[in-house]
């Protein structure tokens, strides 16, 4: 069957720069889960649905009509600005994430993605929940201190303000909210293998990861 490469781990470790870079290596297609996530919550704050109506957003996860091309991102026929990647939207994403039924109504979509010759793909469950039978599993991770800077620059790149301390809060209230929540909650499940990149740079952790594919 179609290869897959998950990558799983928490809010702003790199996991989706080590993906893409993966991706391109290996001329795998790619995924950014949470952009789902993280697409659901502006649906749900255009239309004025509650972030916690759980039918009501499962609904329109499942209605969404979502396009990835190249860099940009169409929601419903509309392109979606660095909005997506600010911090209000992840906020909204960790919410919309904790539903079953909207984890539930995001599955086929995710599975989708899954073409030949391969998909890489990251988030927090694709090793667990999505792709169990995936290739090669990797839990990536690092310090909440660095993955705030890490956040930080990114952010500072885009010509967004933001400061360390506030974004250090966001991370850690973000690691409880997806730790603790019943539906998928973040893990590193037995069958992945540790990718700790708090003092490793991109090149590093993307040897990592097709050394362990190519094995
Ligand atoms: O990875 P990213 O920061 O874009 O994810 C935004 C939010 O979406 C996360 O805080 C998490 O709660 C949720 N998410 C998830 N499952 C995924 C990907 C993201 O629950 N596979």
């Amino acid at each position: 069957s179609v290869p897959v490469i998950a990558i799983d781990g928490p809010s702003a470790s790199g996991k989706g720069t080590v993906a893409q870079r993966v991706a391109n290596e290996l001329g795998f297609h790619y995924l950014d889960s949470g952009a789902l996530y993280r697409l659901l919550a502006t649906a749900a704050m255009r239309d004025g649905v509650a972030l916690d109506d759980e039918v009501a957003l499962a609904g329109l996860a499942s209605r969404m009509d979502i396009v990835f091309k190249g860099e940009q991102i169409w929601l419903d026929g509309a392109p979606v600005g660095d909005e997506l990647r600010g911090e209000a939207c992840a906020a909204g994403a960790s919410k919309v994430a904790a539903l079953h039924q909207v984890r539930a109504a995001l599955l086929a979509k995710q599975r989708d993605f899954r073409k030949a010759p391969g998909l890489v793909t990251d988030g927090r469950d694709m090793g667990s929940v999505v792709f169990p039978d995936a290739t090669l599993k990797i839990f990536l991770t690092a310090s909440a201190q660095i993955r705030a800077e890490r956040r930080y620059k990114q952010l500072k790149e885009k010509g967004m303000d933001a400061k360390i301390a506030d974004l250090l809060q966001d991370i850690r209230a973000r690691d409880e909210r997806d730790t603790q929540r019943s539906a998928a909650p973040l893990q590193q499940y037995p069958d992945a293998s540790l990718l700790d990149t708090t003092t490793l740079d991109v090149d590093q952790a993307v040897k990592f990861v097709l050394n362990g594919y190519q094995c």
